[in-house]
Protein backbone atom coordinates (compact mmCIF):
# COMPACT_ATOMS: atom_id res chain seq x y z
CA UNK A 1 0.00 0.00 0.00
CA UNK A 2 1.48 3.57 -0.65
CA UNK A 3 1.55 5.98 1.64
CA UNK A 4 -0.87 8.97 1.03
CA UNK A 5 0.62 12.50 1.67
CA UNK A 6 -2.70 14.86 1.16
CA UNK A 7 -2.22 18.82 1.13
CA UNK A 8 -2.75 19.98 4.26
CA UNK A 9 -6.07 21.70 2.91
CA UNK A 10 -8.79 18.57 2.92
CA UNK A 11 -10.52 20.57 0.66
CA UNK A 12 -7.74 22.07 -1.41
CA UNK A 13 -6.71 18.16 -1.33
CA UNK A 14 -10.12 16.52 -2.74
CA UNK A 15 -9.75 19.15 -5.62
CA UNK A 16 -6.52 17.91 -6.77
CA UNK A 17 -7.86 14.59 -6.60
CA UNK A 18 -10.86 14.95 -8.68
CA UNK A 19 -8.71 16.84 -10.51
CA UNK A 20 -5.89 13.85 -10.89
CA UNK A 21 -9.36 11.67 -11.28
CA UNK A 22 -10.27 14.01 -14.89
CA UNK A 23 -6.90 13.86 -16.12
CA UNK A 24 -7.15 10.47 -16.34
CA UNK A 25 -10.09 10.45 -17.61
CA UNK A 26 -9.52 12.77 -20.28
CA UNK A 27 -6.64 10.39 -21.82
CA UNK A 28 -9.27 7.45 -21.43
CA UNK A 29 -12.30 8.45 -23.13
CA UNK A 30 -12.67 10.00 -26.60
CA UNK A 31 -12.74 13.41 -26.34
CA UNK A 32 -16.04 14.27 -27.14
CA UNK A 33 -17.15 12.14 -24.23
CA UNK A 34 -15.06 13.47 -21.71
CA UNK A 35 -15.88 17.06 -22.56
CA UNK A 36 -20.01 15.70 -22.65
CA UNK A 37 -19.94 14.25 -19.39
CA UNK A 38 -16.99 14.75 -16.89
CA UNK A 39 -15.64 17.73 -17.44
CA UNK A 40 -19.05 20.16 -16.61
CA UNK A 41 -18.63 17.70 -13.44
CA UNK A 42 -17.76 19.41 -10.11
CA UNK A 43 -16.56 17.63 -6.83
CA UNK A 44 -16.67 17.86 -3.03
CA UNK A 45 -14.75 15.70 -0.74
CA UNK A 46 -15.43 15.04 3.20
CA UNK A 47 -13.35 16.07 5.49
CA UNK A 48 -12.06 12.24 6.03
CA UNK A 49 -11.89 11.59 2.60
CA UNK A 50 -14.45 8.74 3.20
CA UNK A 51 -16.61 10.16 0.44
CA UNK A 52 -16.75 12.02 -2.87
CA UNK A 53 -19.85 13.77 -4.11
CA UNK A 54 -20.15 14.29 -7.83
CA UNK A 55 -22.61 17.26 -8.64
CA UNK A 56 -24.29 16.65 -11.84
CA UNK A 57 -26.96 19.09 -13.71
CA UNK A 58 -29.80 17.14 -14.74
CA UNK A 59 -31.16 13.71 -13.57
CA UNK A 60 -30.77 12.00 -17.23
CA UNK A 61 -27.34 13.42 -16.73
CA UNK A 62 -26.94 11.78 -13.48
CA UNK A 63 -28.43 8.59 -14.50
CA UNK A 64 -26.07 8.36 -17.56
CA UNK A 65 -23.31 9.26 -15.81
CA UNK A 66 -23.86 6.67 -12.81
CA UNK A 67 -24.61 3.64 -15.56
CA UNK A 68 -21.48 4.24 -17.60
CA UNK A 69 -18.65 5.61 -15.72
CA UNK A 70 -19.29 5.68 -12.13
CA UNK A 71 -17.26 2.14 -11.74
CA UNK A 72 -14.22 4.06 -13.64
CA UNK A 73 -14.60 6.97 -12.00
CA UNK A 74 -14.45 4.65 -8.14
CA UNK A 75 -11.37 2.79 -9.38
CA UNK A 76 -9.03 5.83 -10.34
CA UNK A 77 -10.16 7.69 -7.17
CA UNK A 78 -9.25 4.43 -5.22
CA UNK A 79 -5.97 4.00 -7.66
CA UNK A 80 -5.21 7.75 -6.87
CA UNK A 81 -5.64 7.66 -3.00
CA UNK A 82 -4.29 4.60 -2.05
CA UNK A 83 -7.68 4.04 0.01
CA UNK A 84 -11.34 3.21 -1.01
CA UNK A 85 -13.73 6.09 -1.26
CA UNK A 86 -17.28 6.06 -1.35
CA UNK A 87 -18.88 7.68 -5.14
CA UNK A 88 -21.72 9.54 -4.59
CA UNK A 89 -24.01 11.35 -7.15
CA UNK A 90 -25.76 14.83 -6.50
CA UNK A 91 -28.46 16.87 -8.64
CA UNK A 92 -27.29 20.86 -8.37
CA UNK A 93 -29.40 22.65 -6.39
CA UNK A 94 -30.79 25.05 -9.06
CA UNK A 95 -30.43 24.44 -12.83
CA UNK A 96 -28.34 26.62 -14.05
CA UNK A 97 -30.71 28.77 -17.51
CA UNK A 98 -28.04 26.83 -20.20
CA UNK A 99 -29.90 26.45 -23.06
CA UNK A 100 -31.95 23.35 -23.27
CA UNK A 101 -30.44 20.95 -25.10
CA UNK A 102 -33.08 18.33 -26.63
CA UNK A 103 -33.94 15.71 -25.21
CA UNK A 104 -31.92 12.54 -26.91
CA UNK A 105 -30.00 9.89 -26.78
CA UNK A 106 -26.23 10.16 -25.47
CA UNK A 107 -24.92 8.27 -28.47
CA UNK A 108 -26.85 10.98 -30.92
CA UNK A 109 -23.58 11.40 -33.07
CA UNK A 110 -25.28 15.32 -33.97
CA UNK A 111 -24.93 16.05 -30.77
CA UNK A 112 -21.75 14.75 -30.00
CA UNK A 113 -20.60 16.44 -33.47
CA UNK A 114 -22.42 20.09 -31.61
CA UNK A 115 -19.94 19.71 -29.05
CA UNK A 116 -16.79 18.68 -30.55
CA UNK A 117 -17.03 21.03 -33.29
CA UNK A 118 -17.85 24.11 -30.34
CA UNK A 119 -15.18 23.75 -28.68
CA UNK A 120 -11.83 22.18 -31.24
CA UNK A 121 -9.74 25.10 -31.86
CA UNK A 122 -10.49 25.01 -35.75
CA UNK A 123 -8.53 27.76 -37.75
CA UNK A 124 -11.78 29.69 -39.96
CA UNK A 125 -10.66 30.86 -42.99
CA UNK A 126 -13.10 32.72 -45.24
CA UNK A 127 -15.35 30.66 -43.27
CA UNK A 128 -13.63 27.59 -43.58
CA UNK A 129 -12.98 25.18 -41.26
CA UNK A 130 -9.88 22.89 -41.31
CA UNK A 131 -10.20 21.18 -38.51
CA UNK A 132 -6.53 21.06 -37.60
CA UNK A 133 -5.47 20.78 -34.06
CA UNK A 134 -2.14 23.37 -34.54
CA UNK A 135 -1.38 21.25 -31.44
CA UNK A 136 -0.39 18.08 -33.49
CA UNK A 137 3.14 19.22 -35.55
CA UNK A 138 6.31 17.64 -36.43
CA UNK A 139 8.42 18.85 -33.60
CA UNK A 140 6.33 16.74 -30.86
CA UNK A 141 6.18 13.92 -33.09
CA UNK A 142 9.38 11.89 -32.19
CA UNK A 143 11.47 9.90 -34.68
CA UNK A 144 12.19 6.72 -34.42
CA UNK A 145 12.71 3.76 -37.29
CA UNK A 146 9.39 2.87 -36.79
CA UNK A 147 7.76 6.12 -38.14
CA UNK A 148 10.91 7.17 -40.17
CA UNK A 149 9.58 6.39 -43.81
CA UNK A 150 6.13 8.04 -43.38
CA UNK A 151 7.23 11.22 -41.64
CA UNK A 152 9.75 11.37 -44.52
CA UNK A 153 7.11 11.18 -46.85
CA UNK A 154 4.85 13.25 -44.89
CA UNK A 155 7.22 16.28 -44.74
CA UNK A 156 7.54 15.93 -48.19
CA UNK A 157 4.10 16.12 -48.98
CA UNK A 158 4.17 19.13 -46.22
CA UNK A 159 6.32 21.21 -48.18
CA UNK A 160 6.22 20.36 -51.91
CA UNK A 161 2.26 19.35 -52.20
CA UNK A 162 0.93 17.98 -55.00
CA UNK A 163 3.63 16.32 -57.08
CA UNK A 164 5.24 13.19 -55.50
CA UNK A 165 3.42 10.46 -53.48
CA UNK A 166 -0.19 11.24 -54.26
CA UNK A 167 -2.07 10.20 -52.43
CA UNK A 168 0.09 9.46 -49.40
CA UNK A 169 -1.63 6.26 -48.09
CA UNK A 170 -0.35 5.78 -44.25
CA UNK A 171 -1.43 2.72 -42.32
CA UNK A 172 -0.65 1.18 -39.10
CA UNK A 173 -2.50 -0.34 -35.90
CA UNK A 174 -4.15 2.14 -33.25
CA UNK A 175 -2.03 4.51 -31.54
CA UNK A 176 0.74 4.41 -33.30
CA UNK A 177 0.49 8.27 -34.40
CA UNK A 178 -1.33 8.34 -37.82
CA UNK A 179 -3.58 11.08 -37.02
CA UNK A 180 -0.82 13.16 -35.15
CA UNK A 181 1.35 12.97 -38.52
CA UNK A 182 -1.68 14.16 -40.69
CA UNK A 183 -2.53 17.02 -38.59
CA UNK A 184 1.55 17.93 -38.91
CA UNK A 185 1.23 18.00 -42.66
CA UNK A 186 -1.58 20.13 -42.75
CA UNK A 187 -0.40 22.40 -39.99
CA UNK A 188 3.12 22.31 -41.89
CA UNK A 189 1.64 23.36 -45.10
CA UNK A 190 0.03 26.13 -43.96
CA UNK A 191 2.84 27.35 -42.25
CA UNK A 192 3.84 27.61 -45.79
CA UNK A 193 0.78 28.45 -47.61
CA UNK A 194 -0.97 30.14 -44.45
CA UNK A 195 -3.86 30.79 -47.64
CA UNK A 196 -3.94 27.32 -48.51
CA UNK A 197 -7.41 24.84 -48.51
CA UNK A 198 -6.48 22.67 -45.99
CA UNK A 199 -8.79 19.93 -44.75
CA UNK A 200 -8.83 17.16 -41.95
CA UNK A 201 -11.70 14.84 -41.63
CA UNK A 202 -12.21 11.68 -40.27
CA UNK A 203 -14.01 8.92 -42.65
CA UNK A 204 -17.26 8.46 -40.45
CA UNK A 205 -17.27 12.61 -40.54
CA UNK A 206 -17.29 12.44 -43.93
CA UNK A 207 -19.79 9.97 -44.66
CA UNK A 208 -21.63 11.91 -42.00
CA UNK A 209 -21.55 14.72 -44.50
CA UNK A 210 -22.76 12.64 -47.58
CA UNK A 211 -25.73 11.18 -45.57
CA UNK A 212 -26.82 15.30 -44.90
CA UNK A 213 -25.96 16.44 -48.37
CA UNK A 214 -28.16 13.26 -49.73
CA UNK A 215 -31.15 14.15 -47.23
CA UNK A 216 -30.62 17.88 -47.53
CA UNK A 217 -30.09 17.31 -51.24
CA UNK A 218 -27.37 19.72 -51.08
CA UNK A 219 -24.77 17.77 -52.56
CA UNK A 220 -23.32 20.54 -55.45
CA UNK A 221 -22.39 22.58 -52.02
CA UNK A 222 -21.00 19.29 -50.53
CA UNK A 223 -18.81 19.26 -54.16
CA UNK A 224 -17.72 22.39 -54.41
CA UNK A 225 -16.50 22.20 -50.50
CA UNK A 226 -14.53 19.05 -51.08
CA UNK A 227 -13.64 19.95 -54.69
CA UNK A 228 -11.69 23.08 -53.90
CA UNK A 229 -9.58 21.59 -51.09
CA UNK A 230 -5.72 21.73 -51.97
CA UNK A 231 -4.74 19.33 -49.29
CA UNK A 232 -7.65 16.48 -48.39
CA UNK A 233 -6.53 15.03 -45.27
CA UNK A 234 -8.49 11.93 -44.67
CA UNK A 235 -8.37 9.77 -41.28
CA UNK A 236 -9.48 5.67 -40.64
CA UNK A 237 -10.47 5.30 -44.30
CA UNK A 238 -11.76 1.54 -43.29
CA UNK A 239 -14.72 3.34 -41.92
CA UNK A 240 -15.65 3.62 -45.64
CA UNK A 241 -16.40 -0.28 -45.46
CA UNK A 242 -19.74 -0.89 -46.86
CA UNK A 243 -20.76 2.97 -47.17
CA UNK A 244 -21.35 2.69 -51.02
CA UNK A 245 -22.83 6.41 -51.42
CA UNK A 246 -20.08 7.43 -49.37
CA UNK A 247 -17.50 5.62 -51.66
CA UNK A 248 -18.68 6.93 -54.97
CA UNK A 249 -18.72 10.08 -53.61
CA UNK A 250 -15.36 9.97 -51.98
CA UNK A 251 -13.82 8.69 -55.44
CA UNK A 252 -15.08 11.39 -57.71
CA UNK A 253 -13.60 14.29 -54.96
CA UNK A 254 -10.69 11.80 -55.06
CA UNK A 255 -10.15 12.04 -59.45
CA UNK A 256 -11.18 15.99 -59.00
CA UNK A 257 -8.63 16.63 -56.56
CA UNK A 258 -6.06 14.86 -58.46
CA UNK A 259 -6.83 16.23 -61.41
CA UNK A 260 -5.96 19.56 -59.89
CA UNK A 261 -2.99 18.09 -58.58
CA UNK A 262 -4.03 18.98 -55.22
CA UNK A 263 -2.73 16.26 -52.53
CA UNK A 264 -4.58 13.90 -50.97
CA UNK A 265 -3.15 12.05 -47.13
CA UNK A 266 -5.31 9.36 -45.80
CA UNK A 267 -4.33 6.84 -43.49
CA UNK A 268 -5.94 3.43 -42.51
CA UNK A 269 -5.76 0.52 -40.06
CA UNK A 270 -4.58 -1.81 -42.65
CA UNK A 271 -2.52 -1.33 -46.13
CA UNK A 272 -5.08 -1.30 -49.39
CA UNK A 273 -5.17 -4.34 -50.30
CA UNK A 274 -6.43 -5.58 -47.07
CA UNK A 275 -9.60 -2.98 -47.29
CA UNK A 276 -12.18 -5.29 -46.87
CA UNK A 277 -15.53 -3.85 -48.36
CA UNK A 278 -13.93 -1.06 -50.43
CA UNK A 279 -14.46 -0.90 -54.23
CA UNK A 280 -11.43 -2.58 -55.95
CA UNK A 281 -11.67 0.82 -58.00
CA UNK A 282 -11.31 2.99 -55.01
CA UNK A 283 -8.41 -0.02 -53.54
CA UNK A 284 -6.30 0.48 -56.69
CA UNK A 285 -6.20 4.24 -56.43
CA UNK A 286 -5.48 4.32 -52.48
CA UNK A 287 -2.53 2.05 -53.94
CA UNK A 288 -1.66 4.66 -56.45
CA UNK A 289 0.88 7.24 -54.76
CA UNK A 290 3.32 6.20 -51.94
CA UNK A 291 1.77 3.58 -49.13
CA UNK A 292 3.90 3.26 -46.25
CA UNK A 293 3.60 1.77 -42.93
CA UNK A 294 4.16 2.75 -39.39
CA UNK A 295 5.22 0.48 -36.85
CA UNK A 296 4.83 -0.20 -33.27
CA UNK A 297 7.88 2.34 -31.85
CA UNK A 298 10.88 0.56 -30.28
CA UNK A 299 12.15 1.04 -26.84
CA UNK A 300 14.79 3.59 -27.59
CA UNK A 301 11.67 5.46 -29.34
CA UNK A 302 9.22 4.75 -26.19
CA UNK A 303 12.15 6.57 -24.18
CA UNK A 304 12.54 9.18 -26.03
CA UNK A 305 8.60 9.72 -26.19
CA UNK A 306 8.30 9.58 -22.73
CA UNK A 307 10.90 12.26 -22.15
CA UNK A 308 9.90 14.43 -24.93
CA UNK A 309 6.03 14.24 -23.54
CA UNK A 310 6.71 14.67 -19.64
CA UNK A 311 8.90 17.82 -20.43
CA UNK A 312 5.96 19.23 -22.40
CA UNK A 313 4.29 18.83 -19.32
CA UNK A 314 6.03 20.53 -17.33
CA UNK A 315 7.96 17.53 -15.40
CA UNK A 316 11.37 16.07 -15.89
CA UNK A 317 11.25 12.17 -16.07
CA UNK A 318 14.34 10.91 -15.45
CA UNK A 319 15.97 8.20 -18.16
CA UNK A 320 15.99 5.53 -15.45
CA UNK A 321 12.19 5.68 -14.87
CA UNK A 322 11.51 6.28 -18.83
CA UNK A 323 13.51 2.76 -19.83
CA UNK A 324 11.07 1.01 -16.25
CA UNK A 325 7.90 2.15 -18.36
CA UNK A 326 8.73 1.99 -22.14
CA UNK A 327 10.35 -1.22 -21.10
CA UNK A 328 6.40 -2.21 -19.52
CA UNK A 329 4.42 -0.07 -21.62
CA UNK A 330 4.86 -1.39 -25.77
CA UNK A 331 2.05 -1.65 -27.93
CA UNK A 332 1.79 1.63 -28.57
CA UNK A 333 2.13 5.39 -27.69
CA UNK A 334 -1.16 6.28 -26.58
CA UNK A 335 -0.75 3.92 -23.99
CA UNK A 336 2.31 5.62 -23.18
CA UNK A 337 0.97 8.72 -22.94
CA UNK A 338 -1.49 6.93 -20.72
CA UNK A 339 1.32 5.62 -18.56
CA UNK A 340 2.54 8.70 -18.40
CA UNK A 341 -0.62 10.74 -17.47
CA UNK A 342 -1.18 8.05 -14.84
CA UNK A 343 2.32 8.84 -13.64
CA UNK A 344 2.25 12.56 -13.30
CA UNK A 345 -1.27 12.57 -12.04
CA UNK A 346 -0.17 10.07 -9.04
CA UNK A 347 3.21 12.38 -8.51
CA UNK A 348 1.02 15.39 -8.54
CA UNK A 349 -1.33 14.36 -5.98
CA UNK A 350 0.86 12.71 -3.70
CA UNK A 351 3.82 15.22 -3.63
CA UNK A 352 6.04 12.89 -4.52
CA UNK A 353 9.08 13.26 -7.37
CA UNK A 354 8.93 10.70 -10.22
CA UNK A 355 10.69 7.66 -9.53
CA UNK A 356 10.85 4.18 -10.36
CA UNK A 357 8.97 3.35 -7.39
CA UNK A 358 6.46 5.96 -8.05
CA UNK A 359 5.72 4.74 -11.46
CA UNK A 360 5.23 1.23 -10.31
CA UNK A 361 2.99 2.19 -7.46
CA UNK A 362 0.89 4.46 -10.27
CA UNK A 363 0.99 1.57 -12.70
CA UNK A 364 0.20 -0.85 -10.26
CA UNK A 365 -2.59 -2.32 -12.41
CA UNK A 366 -1.32 -2.49 -15.75
CA UNK A 367 2.01 -3.71 -14.34
CA UNK A 368 0.06 -6.58 -12.19
CA UNK A 369 -2.19 -7.72 -15.59
CA UNK A 370 0.95 -8.55 -17.33
CA UNK A 371 2.23 -10.20 -14.33
CA UNK A 372 5.32 -11.41 -15.55
CA UNK A 373 7.34 -14.58 -14.73
CA UNK A 374 10.98 -13.42 -15.43
CA UNK A 375 12.34 -15.61 -17.64
CA UNK A 376 16.63 -15.70 -18.39
CA UNK A 377 15.45 -15.10 -21.68
CA UNK A 378 14.01 -11.44 -20.84
CA UNK A 379 16.72 -10.38 -18.85
CA UNK A 380 18.80 -10.96 -21.80
CA UNK A 381 16.43 -8.73 -23.62
CA UNK A 382 16.31 -5.83 -21.16
CA UNK A 383 20.17 -6.21 -20.58
CA UNK A 384 20.88 -5.82 -24.04
CA UNK A 385 18.24 -2.85 -24.63
CA UNK A 386 19.94 -1.17 -21.58
CA UNK A 387 23.57 -1.51 -22.98
CA UNK A 388 22.51 -1.13 -26.31
CA UNK A 389 23.72 -4.30 -27.89
CA UNK A 390 22.15 -6.96 -29.67
CA UNK A 391 20.35 -9.71 -27.93
CA UNK A 392 22.69 -12.30 -30.42
CA UNK A 393 25.50 -10.87 -28.30
CA UNK A 394 24.08 -12.67 -25.28
CA UNK A 395 25.26 -16.54 -26.94
CA UNK A 396 28.12 -14.80 -28.86
CA UNK A 397 31.42 -15.89 -28.13
CA UNK A 398 32.65 -11.90 -28.66
CA UNK A 399 34.83 -10.78 -26.13
CA UNK A 400 35.24 -7.24 -26.06
CA UNK A 401 34.47 -5.59 -23.24
CA UNK A 402 31.25 -3.72 -24.30
CA UNK A 403 29.51 -7.00 -24.83
CA UNK A 404 31.25 -9.20 -22.02
CA UNK A 405 30.47 -7.07 -19.27
CA UNK A 406 26.51 -6.85 -20.42
CA UNK A 407 26.67 -10.43 -20.54
CA UNK A 408 27.74 -11.00 -17.22
CA UNK A 409 25.55 -8.68 -15.39
CA UNK A 410 22.55 -10.66 -17.17
CA UNK A 411 24.44 -13.80 -16.23
CA UNK A 412 24.18 -12.31 -12.58
CA UNK A 413 20.61 -11.11 -12.61
CA UNK A 414 19.42 -14.67 -13.83
CA UNK A 415 21.31 -15.87 -10.88
CA UNK A 416 19.26 -13.41 -8.89
CA UNK A 417 16.10 -13.38 -10.76
CA UNK A 418 15.90 -16.88 -11.55
CA UNK A 419 15.23 -20.67 -9.93
CA UNK A 420 17.83 -21.69 -12.61
CA UNK A 421 21.07 -23.26 -12.05
CA UNK A 422 25.00 -22.55 -13.06
CA UNK A 423 24.94 -24.75 -15.59
CA UNK A 424 21.22 -24.02 -17.05
CA UNK A 425 22.06 -20.36 -17.21
CA UNK A 426 25.37 -21.39 -18.98
CA UNK A 427 23.47 -23.53 -21.55
CA UNK A 428 21.48 -20.48 -22.05
CA UNK A 429 24.26 -18.09 -22.95
CA UNK A 430 25.49 -20.26 -25.77
CA UNK A 431 26.41 -23.60 -24.28
CA UNK A 432 29.35 -21.73 -21.61
CA UNK A 433 30.45 -23.49 -19.22
CA UNK A 434 29.21 -23.41 -15.09
CA UNK A 435 32.55 -22.19 -14.00
CA UNK A 436 32.14 -19.18 -16.46
CA UNK A 437 28.70 -18.06 -15.36
CA UNK A 438 29.93 -18.53 -11.51
CA UNK A 439 32.77 -15.92 -12.23
CA UNK A 440 30.48 -13.51 -14.01
CA UNK A 441 27.99 -13.64 -10.75
CA UNK A 442 30.86 -13.55 -8.16
CA UNK A 443 32.64 -10.70 -9.93
CA UNK A 444 29.12 -8.51 -10.62
CA UNK A 445 28.17 -8.98 -7.20
CA UNK A 446 31.59 -7.95 -6.09
CA UNK A 447 31.54 -4.83 -7.56
CA UNK A 448 28.58 -4.06 -6.94
CA UNK A 449 29.22 -3.52 -3.36
CA UNK A 450 31.53 -0.91 -4.13
CA UNK A 451 30.92 1.10 -7.51
CA UNK A 452 27.51 2.56 -7.16
CA UNK A 453 27.31 3.54 -10.71
CA UNK A 454 27.04 -0.49 -11.24
CA UNK A 455 24.84 -0.79 -8.41
CA UNK A 456 22.59 2.00 -9.56
CA UNK A 457 22.37 0.73 -12.95
CA UNK A 458 21.51 -3.11 -11.64
CA UNK A 459 18.70 -1.20 -9.42
CA UNK A 460 17.13 0.10 -12.58
CA UNK A 461 17.29 -3.26 -14.35
CA UNK A 462 15.71 -5.37 -11.54
CA UNK A 463 13.00 -2.81 -10.86
CA UNK A 464 12.27 -3.14 -14.47
CA UNK A 465 12.32 -6.59 -14.40
CA UNK A 466 10.18 -7.01 -11.69
CA UNK A 467 7.51 -4.98 -13.33
P1 LIG B 1 -3.34 6.76 -34.42
O1 LIG B 1 -4.04 7.78 -35.24
O2 LIG B 1 -2.31 6.00 -35.19
O3 LIG B 1 -4.26 5.85 -33.68
P2 LIG B 1 -2.52 9.04 -32.89
O4 LIG B 1 -1.94 9.90 -33.94
O5 LIG B 1 -3.85 9.41 -32.38
O6 LIG B 1 -2.50 7.50 -33.31
O7 LIG B 1 -1.46 8.96 -31.69
C1 LIG B 1 -1.82 8.61 -30.38
C2 LIG B 1 -1.12 9.53 -29.42
O8 LIG B 1 0.26 9.27 -29.44
C3 LIG B 1 -1.28 10.98 -29.79
O9 LIG B 1 -1.43 11.73 -28.62
C4 LIG B 1 0.01 11.33 -30.48
O10 LIG B 1 0.34 12.69 -30.31
C5 LIG B 1 0.99 10.43 -29.79
N1 LIG B 1 2.09 10.00 -30.66
C6 LIG B 1 2.07 9.00 -31.56
N2 LIG B 1 3.25 8.85 -32.15
C7 LIG B 1 4.08 9.76 -31.60
C8 LIG B 1 5.45 10.09 -31.78
N3 LIG B 1 6.22 9.45 -32.66
N4 LIG B 1 5.96 11.10 -31.04
C9 LIG B 1 5.19 11.74 -30.16
N5 LIG B 1 3.90 11.47 -29.94
C10 LIG B 1 3.32 10.50 -30.64
MG1 LIG C 1 -6.04 8.03 -35.56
Amino acid sequence: MTQTAVPADANDAGQALWQSCTELLAQELPEQQFITWIKPLQATVSDDFSKLTLVVVNRFKLDWIRAQYAARISALLNQLYGQPIQLDFALMAKAPAAKVLPVRGPTDSEEFTGVLAASSNDTVLNGFKNRLNSSLCFDNLVEGTANRMARAAAMHVANVPGQLYNPLFIYGGVGLGKTHLMHAVGNQLLQNKPDAKVLYIHAEQFVSDVVKAYQRKTFDEFKQHYHSLDLLLIDDVQFFANKDRTQEEFFNAFEALLAKKSHIVMTSDTYPKGLADIHERLVSRFDSGLTVAIEPPELEMRVAILINKSRSEGAEMPEEVAFFVAKNVRSNVRELEGALRKILAYSRFNQKEVSIQLARDALRDLLSIQNRQISVENIQKTVADYYKIKVADMYSKKRPASIARPRQIAMYLAKELTQKSLPEIGELFGGRDHTTVLHAVRKISAERQTVSELNQQLHVLEQTLKG
